[in-house]
């Protein structure tokens, strides 16, 4: 099987046989951001970027706000870069103001969408429960969940890490079909890290990443060895390198760097 090494680590394609390795996913989170004229240029600089970076074998995607996914599916449907929404409805459709449902995504081609997200959480108090209902949705609709978990620094501090992202991880889990284990991405994102420029250190977060993957091998040992764990907060192209290289990081959730085509590229330049 072909394959490279990089960064410390053996990187190849996945494949639908066993391997204990795993592609690399780097997606853009673009949050409330962006104008069609921002968006259009943001592309444009992409699309040009990713074209011209030669042996690239890394998955990209860009997640943005709903209303943009009927501008970026024409934009990005001829490239290599997949796209995806940000959120979605727990219901499948009807009397829910203001929310998309997963059908919804799916008919802008969505491959991506991101569940919970800490701003989220917090900002619109989502539950594990409900996490895990998204996710059912989208797993029901062909779209593939980027589920995040993370811990605040209260939560660090108090030594409780592991319990919190273990217990966040746990309600997806115990929800889905086991079946459904290796549709999922998982992304670990400590509070304390998004947006502040506070960066785990590549070991700390590769703590957290190891006992994630131990906790999807409870459900089947061989498919959390195909599942890709993203780490997400404050990566930039000068710390991307180091944490791509741990063992259980394989790829990223990128907010505020996703939103500067230098910074996202410099990003996917160090899958390669
Ligand atoms: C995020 O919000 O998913 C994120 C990782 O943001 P940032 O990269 O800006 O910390």
């Amino acid at each position: 099987m072909p394959g490279y090494l990089k960064n410390g680590k053996f990187w190849m394609k996945l494949t639908n046989e066993f391997t204990s390795e795993r592609r690399a996913l780097i997606a853009g989170n673009w949050k409330m951001n962006g104008s069609l004229a921002f968006n259009a240029a943001l592309l444009s600089e992409l699309k040009t970027g990713v074209q011209s970076l030669a042996g690239l074998t890394c998955d990209i995607a860009v997640c943005v706000p709903a209303p943009y996914l009927a501008q970026v599916q024409p934009a990005l449907q001829d490239c290599a870069i997949k796209w995806g929404a940000q959120d979605v409805s727990s219901q499948a459709g009807g009397a829910y103001t203001g929310e998309v449902a997963a059908s919804m995504l799916k008919d802008f081609s969505c491959h991506f969408a991101i569940v919970g997200h800490s701003e989220r959480r917090i900002y619109h108090a989502e539950n594990d429960e409900l996490v895990a209902k998204k996710t059912l949705q989208l797993l029901k609709a062909g779209i593939t969940p980027i589920v995040c978990v993370g811990e605040t620094l209260q939560e660090r501090k108090a030594d409780q890490t592991e319990a919190i992202v273990g217990r966040q991880l746990n309600a997806v889990l115990h929800a889905i079909d086991q079946t459904d284990l290796g549709r999922i991405v998982v992304a670990y994102e400590p509070v304390w890290a998004i947006g502040t420029g506070m960066t785990a250190t590549p070991e700390m977060a590769q703590r957290v990443h190891a006992f994630l993957r131990s906790q999807l091998a409870v459900i089947d040992k061989e498919v959390a060895q195909r599942v890709q764990i993203l780490y997400g907060g404050s990566m930039k192209p000068d710390n991307a390198a180091a944490l791509l290289a741990m063992q259980d990081i394989d790829g990223g959730l990128i907010g505020g760097a996703a939103l500067k085509s230098a910074d996202f590229l410099g990003i996917i330049s160090e899958t390669i």
